[in-house]
């Protein structure tokens, strides 16, 4: 598909170059001949011509236009050949070269689609066969098919949460409002979103952000503190703590949450941030921490929608902080 619309767009560049050289060359080719017709309509002086030497002017006047108009010609039919070749070359350069971010847009697409199928694929398969063997046993009691249904609840649960998060990635495109807003209440909203997921690992939430106006969008800052939040608990022990704290720069109000989690490895910090990508903690000797590798892609496409930004600290082994980032409201 690239390689013929590569093709059309190189024919295209070339007919619209070949058409203006040949325009061109029709012109300069018309202008030539009228001059060269001025010129030889001119009346010859005699005294041009050597005594004795006999001239039949006529025949000299058609020898020299026709000379002239064959090298006209010759020279027009070299231009327009060399035309077309460099411009080919020049038109294929030209046409990859636009077609370069379709190429790339395409290809991270049906990679998107490919991985998405993949995350998708793992747990349908548990799923449809922890439904066939349940279908199959035959001595299964209402307890024994209660406690089936209620592990593939969360099987359903969890792939409900990627395809919201797919979704969301799909749209990363969309055009977000921004106003001024109350940075605080989102994290408070995001803080109670997650709070039933701390208890559950008996991890203190400790909220110590004040009140500040940033410009953004509230709904979209929730979710990026929710994710954000999320894996915080997820990635940390039992019995921890996880902080939030909030501050302001010149430019930039903020919100840092620290946890005292697995930490990242420096050389996979610069992953993180990519589609499905999980670091090595993630995929423990005990199981895989719940996830697919998206939030962190989710969060910072929030963000970056929103001029703000997301920065990370972590030290292996003893937690992380990251810290979200929005732009001040401008005094007036
Ligand atoms: P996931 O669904 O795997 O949590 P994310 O995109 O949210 O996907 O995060 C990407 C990876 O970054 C995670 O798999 C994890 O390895 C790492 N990570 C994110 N947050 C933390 C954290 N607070 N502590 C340790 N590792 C983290």
């Amino acid at each position: 598909m690239i390689k013929s619309a590569v093709g059309r767009l190189t024919f295209a560049y070339l007919a619209i170059l070949m058409t203006l050289s040949l325009g061109f060359t029709v012109l300069l080719y018309n202008i030539s001949m009228h001059e060269l017709n001025q010129e030889i309509r001119q009346p010859y002086s005699y005294e041009l011509v050597q005594p004795g030497l006999f001239l039949d002017f006529g025949r000299f006047r058609d020898y020299r236009f026709n000379e002239a108009r064959r090298n006209l010609i010759e020279n027009l039919v070299v231009i327009n050949i060399g035309t077309l070749i460099l411009g080919s070359i020049f038109s294929y350069g030209l046409a990859k070269r636009n077609i370069r971010p379709i190429e790339e847009a395409l290809e991270a697409q049906s990679r998107f689609a490919a991985d998405a199928s993949h995350e998708l694929r793992t747990p349908l398969t548990a799923l449809q066969t922890e439904i066939e063997v349940a279908l199959r046993d035959k001595k299964l009691n209402l307890k024994d098919a209660k406690a089936q249904l209620n592990s593939n609840l969360e099987e359903v649960i969890k792939l409900r949460t990627l395809s919201d998060r797919l979704l969301k990635l799909a749209r990363d495109d969309e055009k977000i409002e921004i106003k001024k807003f109350e940075l605080q209440r989102s994290v408070l909203k995001s803080i109670n979103q997650v709070a039933p997921l701390a208890k559950n690992k008996n991890i203190k939430l400790v909220d110590n952000t004040r009140k500040m106006q940033v410009l953004g969008n509230a709904q979209h800052t929730e979710d990026c503190l929710a994710i954000i939040l999320d894996n915080a608990i997820k990635y940390s022990p039992i019995k921890t703590k996880v902080t939030i704290e909030s501050g302001k720069d010149k430019e930039f109000g903020f919100v840092t949450i620290v946890d005292q989690g697995s930490g990242i490895k420096p050389e996979e910090l610069p992953y993180i941030f990519e589609r499905f990508y999980r670091a090595d903690h993630s995929r423990g000797k005990d199981g895989d921490v719940n996830g697919h590798g998206l939030g962190l892609s989710i969060a910072k496409n929030i963000m970056e929608a929103q001029n703000g930004y997301i920065e990370v600290i972590s030290n292996p082994d003893k937690g992380s902080a990251f810290t979200v980032k929005l732009p001040l409201p401008r005094k007036k």
